[in-house]
């Protein structure tokens, strides 16, 4: 018995972020962190929802990347057959790690401080555009935001001290520019984004933004240790390990997730932009001469895993970085971006870089820090600056008796940014008939099936007559199989609604007719169309729903 499901017609989902955030809080999908003190910026708590939404992200990611991959086929537009493995590594790592690698010396970014209001901005964030009025012409300024030119706008009218119906009379100059853009002797003409008076920002300063801590209980600066900014590393140190105690060959990538941390500047746009964060990353690890191949293999690849799990192509973009922005060991990087509804039409932000790395990584870990020439770098007593491991990470093919340092292709994607889009993606605003018939509006997440946090949502229709016993066998029945959601509590319709916000797929209704023919209803999500089934059959045509999609 299978259910009617009407191929998913997909309204336009609605780009209002305020209401996506509203409804992650009021459904339970992320909290802001330690909120009962004031919150803790840019640090996120995922809820009931979110908790499974997240999980769903990466063990989508995991199953698809990793466990079912299909090593005895070359895949549709890949050079070659290969092998993927996973292993999960530690948070903190020996400090050499990040010297070796570079982060140590050159993770940061600029910041600058305003000496009025007391805010830190990142340097490359803030815009502004010369503004004139009152015989005065000031560069007036504000973080890169959708609203970016309203707030320009106001920003300049207090400043002249000028009420909405006079802005005539400020006469505006040239585009909006970076502030890094400016020339330096304009600085005292530059009113900071919350600032009254001008030339209130400090010269931007560098900030490392590896979180600092130490290890053991004597802690001196010999101890100190980072938390990693990136899981990758964890994967290159081990990249012998690997080799050696198992039988892969290369073609091999290496898949990892956890948790990465960032002293992020300007933490913002939700959990855009979090100062703790997951990573899903791959090292994939392959002979030079074919890394060129894996790169575009890689590149496509990862681009329509998103577009698999419900991302719109209408809204996702690759973004080819120039030759002139590459490291110049690397022959390409590609962001994969998307539309996020936090930013101005036509502007995307990044769920994943996917990025040619050559050897730099294992030839630094061996070698020492290595500049972008991929020469060793010297200190000021024309020493080796950071040291490497010594070790010999290099790669020896058994057939062809070939050793060589392999080449890395790069899939660097986060669990939280991609949570972030397909919730985005999901939220939509539709019109459904409730019980009386009436057409009213409804929220309603269209997650995709695998990533639904709830696949299937059972409800007795009156709490009497034996129906709450029949639901609730049924219940367990379906929880040997599905993360499902039992319900009892107000109108159907009400219970409808909810489950629609919590993008549950299906909704099991237990009725009067359930008791003498043995057969419930299913309610799909999306077409809202009701199939009779019977009760034996049910967990089947859950099953049988949740994989045509
Ligand atoms: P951005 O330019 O947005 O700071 P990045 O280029 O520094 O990102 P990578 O170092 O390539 O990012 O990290 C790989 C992935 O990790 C990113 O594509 C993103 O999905 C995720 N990520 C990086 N920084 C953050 C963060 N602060 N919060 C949430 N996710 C992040």
């Amino acid at each position: 018995m299978s259910l009617d499901v009407t191929p998913n017609q997909r309204p336009a989902p609605t780009r209002n972020m305020e209401q996506i955030v509203s409804l992650c809080k009021r459904r339970g999908y992320m909290f802001q962190n330690s909120e009962i003190y004031g919150g803790c910026n840019g640090f996120w708590d995922y809820g009931p929802l979110g908790v499974e939404l997240k999980r769903n992200i990466k063990d989508a990611w995991w199953h698809d990347m990793v466990t079912s991959h299909n090593d005895m086929e070359v895949l549709p537009g890949a050079p070659a057959i290969y092998s993927m493995t996973g292993i999960d590594s530690t948070i903190i790592m020996h400090p050499q790690v990040w010297k070796c690698s570079g982060h140590y010396d050159l993770f940061h970014d600029f910041m600058v401080d305003c000496r009025e209001s007391k805010k830190r901005y990142r340097h490359d964030q803030i815009v502004g555009r010369w503004v004139q009025a009152k015989g005065k012409r000031i560069f007036a300024t504000t973080q890169t935001s959708e609203q970016e030119l309203e707030q320009l706008e106001r920003q300049a009218m207090k400043f002249f001290k000028l009420r909405a119906k006079n802005k005539e009379q400020m006469e505006w100059d040239g585009d909006v520019i970076a502030l890094v853009d400016l020339d330096a002797e304009h600085h005292e003409s530059v009113l900071a984004p919350d600032a009254k008076t001008l030339d209130t920002l400090t010269e931007p300063r560098e900030f490392n933004l590896m979180f600092k801590t130490t290890i053991g209980a004597l802690g001196g600066e010999n101890d100190a240790a980072f938390l990693r900014p990136e899981t990758a590393q964890g994967i290159f140190v081990n990249f012998k390990n690997v080799i050696d105690s198992t039988r892969f060959r290369l073609p091999l990538g290496i898949a990892q997730t956890g948790k990465s941390f960032r002293n992020e500047i300007t933490p913002r746009n939700f959990t855009f932009r979090s100062r703790e964060f997951e990573q899903m990353e791959i090292e994939f690890f392959c002979h030079p001469d074919a890394s060129g191949d894996w790169y575009r293999f890689w590149r496509d690849r990862r681009m329509q895993w998103y577009q698999d799990l419900g991302l719109s192509a209408d809204r996702l973009i690759l973004r080819e970085h120039a030759a002139s922005e590459l490291a110049h060991y690397s022959i390409g990087t590609a962001d994969i971006e998307y539309a996020f509804p936090f930013l101005p039409t036509g502007e995307y932000g990044e769920l994943e870089g996917v990025s040619h790395r050559g050897d730099f990584d294992l030839r630094s870990h061996m070698e020492g820090k290595l500049t972008k020439e991929l020469e060793l770098e010297l200190g000021e007593d024309g020493k080796p600056k950071h040291r490497g491991s010594g070790k010999d990470l290099s790669y020896r093919d058994d057939l062809t008796n070939e050793k060589f340092v392999p080449h890395v292709i790069e899939p660097s994607a986060g669990a939280d940014r991609a949570a972030l889009a397909f919730l985005c993606e999901a939220y939509c605003e539709d019109q459904a008939p409730d019980e009386k018939g009436k057409m009213q509006t409804r929220t309603v997440m269209r997650l995709h099936p695998r990533l639904a946090p709830i696949k299937a949502a059972i409800f007795p229709l009156v709490k009497k007559d034996g129906m709450p016993e029949v639901a609730k066998k049924i219940y367990l029945d379906l929880k040997k199989h599905f993360n499902v959601f039992y319900d009892d509590k107000g109108a159907v319709g009400r219970r409808y609604r909810r489950q629609d916000e919590a993008g549950t797929p299906y909704c099991i209704t237990v009725d009067g007719q359930s008791l003498d023919d043995q057969t419930v209803t299913i309610r799909d999500r999306d077409s809202l169309k009701q199939s009779r089934v019977s009760i034996d059959e049910c967990v089947a045509a859950i099953q049988e729903g949740l994989a045509s999609q």
